[in-house]
């Protein structure tokens, strides 16, 4: 054993370790599932590598992972022969929270000290650090596969860890976990005991695809603990409910219940299996540009790759999930994946799918898919600028809102549904926020004739809006714009002539900063208001071109 350097975690590190050692969660169970999910992954990126590279001196001919309890020592060990860590790559992903934008992070965290923590946690998935629910002490050794030395790193999760270089350690990975004292009441959770050990693999880690082997006492041939199916792979009827939530969780790395399952068999020309979920919840980092994306690609059932950008439009980002296809050549990467022609094939079936599923979801759920708008809808709302060819799917899901209810967002159906006769143009305000667009005096004159202005509030909003055009053949008119159509009462139209003069002196007060002072019949209550010419960005896609720099 090399010398021993201490290191302490990054702040964030530390907050959510505290976390787990004061566990805030009632089912300490889950840390073997995380222990589990990440050796499965470590299997998937060596079988991947050596397949890329075949100057990689790496042992696959038999992949697995292994439990080794000690009750005389109360210890737990997870081992794995997959793809290990470098000494740089134990301080950057065990050291700190690698995804995290930390400011994002810390400024969750003290909102998230108000709403209760698990919610926060459900955002990030707890991860390895979850074994300091249960253990005092955690000892990880690890060879990067391809390295001669190995890293051992042990801590409390109170601060600090130690790093030390270890000469001879297997290939892969092995966690040992110094068990917190037993409860001898709870024997239910007693992580030493095999049939404990049994009961977590098969309800959380059942359809993991390598082994999970467990030695037990009076045995000599270790027993693998799970069934090993690709659920993907398994008809749709024989898969309960909570082995979808389990296997989302191991794609997701997420801690709640996928929102909606969408799995889906192709047949035909070109064959493929897609096991697709909504999330509940939308991640911190939804709107990040590195933000880590959801889809992983198999190949007859081989791991590809993570993040598979080529399957799922970029405005679909927050959909997780597998897909496995037959027919494509093992050799792809990533660079000749946007150019598949297959690939781009089951790429439309996807989109068609997931908007369609969001669609039903509509139609029979509104409540819940008011739910998922509140999460996603950002982002799904890009797709009207990038994605013209499923422009009009999309707008048949677009929840806005609206002058009738503010509280209550609006379809484009149901708003056309409530037009008025004379109506002929879908009107809307862009800006900042629904409440001062609420309060603007440009929808006094709209209201006085009982006419509906939809609040568009999303900075994407005024993009979309203008490139749009019409939905359903009515086009969209802001309601800020010089000449509004509304039928105004003829008394009411003010005579011009009675302000010449205050046109005038106003015209000439202010000046540069506006083109013209005119009368108005839109405003009721307020004196004046601001508008653009028919022609003019509106403000906030003004606003948005500054942001960008043009
Ligand atoms: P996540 O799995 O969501 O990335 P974790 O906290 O579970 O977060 O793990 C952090 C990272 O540490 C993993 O992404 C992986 O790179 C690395 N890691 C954890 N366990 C192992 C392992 N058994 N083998 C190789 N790498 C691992
Ligand atoms: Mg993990």
């Amino acid at each position: 054993v090399g010398q021993v350097e201490t290191f302490e975690f990054q702040a964030e590190a530390q907050q959510l370790l505290q976390l787990m050692i004061h566990s805030v969660y009632a089912n300490k169970d889950v840390f073997l599932r995380e222990l589990v999910s990440n050796a499965s992954d470590a299997l998937d990126k060596l079988r991947l590598q050596s397949l890329i590279d075949k100057e990689l001196d790496a042992d696959t001919g038999d992949l697995r992972i292994e439990l080794a309890a000690d009750p005389a020592q109360r210890t737990l060990t997870v081992r794995d022969n997959g793809i290990g860590m470098t000494r740089d790559q134990v301080i950057e992903l065990i050291g700190t929270i690698a995804r995290s934008g930390t400011a994002e992070f810390v400024s969750r965290w003290q909102q998230a000290k108000q709403d209760g923590t698990a919610e926060l946690i459900g955002k990030f998935g707890i991860g390895f650090y979850s074994s300091f629910m249960v253990a005092d002490r955690v000892v990880m050794i690890t060879r990067r596969a391809g390295e001669a030395e190995a890293t051992r790193w042990e801590s409390t999760g109170s601060g600090t860890y130690e790093i030390s270089t270890v000469a001879d350690a297997a290939p892969g990975t092995s966690v040992t976990l110094h068990l917190k004292p037993a409860d001898e009441d709870d024997q239910l959770h007693d992580y030493t005991d095999p049939a404990v050990l049994r009961r977590i693999v098969k309800r959380y880690s059942d359809f993991i695809a390598w082994p999970i082997r467990m030695s037990e006492p009076d045995t000599d041939q270790p027993a693998t603990l799970n069934s090993r199916k690709a659920l993907w792979s398994r008809p749709a009827a024989d898969i309960t409910p909570d082995e979808y939530t389990e296997f989302y969780r191991h794609v997701s790395h997420d801690w709640t219940d996928p929102l909606e399952t969408i799995h889906l068999r192709a047949e035909g020309a070109l064959e493929f299996d897609a096991l697709l979920f909504l999330p509940t919840r939308a991640p911190y980092d939804l709107f990040s540009r590195d933000a880590r994306r959801g889809v992983q690609l198999y190949i007859k059932r081989v791991f590809i790759m993570d993040d598979c950008q080529a399957l799922l439009p970029e405005y679909l980002r927050f959909v997780k999930g597998v897909v496995d296809s037959a027919d494509l050549s093992l050799n792809v990467s990533r660079e000749i994946l946007q150019q598949d022609r297959q690939i781009q094939t089951i790429h439309r079936r996807l989109v068609k799918k997931v908007l369609g599923t969001l669609k039903d979801m509509l139609a029979k759920d509104p409540e819940r898919y008011t739910g998922f708008w509140r999460e996603f809808g950002q982002a799904v709302k890009e797709g009207l600028v990038n994605d013209p060819d499923n422009r009009a799917a999309i707008l048949d899901v677009v929840q806005l809102a609206s002058t009738r209810d503010p509280a209550r967002p609006t379809t484009l159906r149901e708003y056309a549904e409530r037009m008025t006769p004379d109506q002929t143009e879908i009107f809307y305000l862009v800006g900042e926020q629904r409440t001062t667009l609420a309060n603007s005096p440009h929808l006094e004159a709209f209201a006085a004739n009982g006419v509906e202005v939809l609040l568009l509030h999303d900075p994407v909003d005024a993009m979309w809006v203008e490139m749009v055009g019409d939905y359903d053949g009515k086009p969209f008119a802001s309601a800020s714009r010089g000449e509004v159509d509304l039928k105004t009462p003829s008394d009411q139209a003010p005579d011009s002539g009675d302000y010449t003069e205050l046109l005038a002196w106003l015209g000439t007060r202010l000046g540069e900063k506006v083109k013209q002072v005119r009368l108005s019949t839109r405003l009721t209550t307020s004196a004046a208001c601001l508008v653009s010419d028919a022609f003019d960005a509106p403000p906030a896609l003004e606003r948005l071109y500054r942001a960008m720099g043009q």
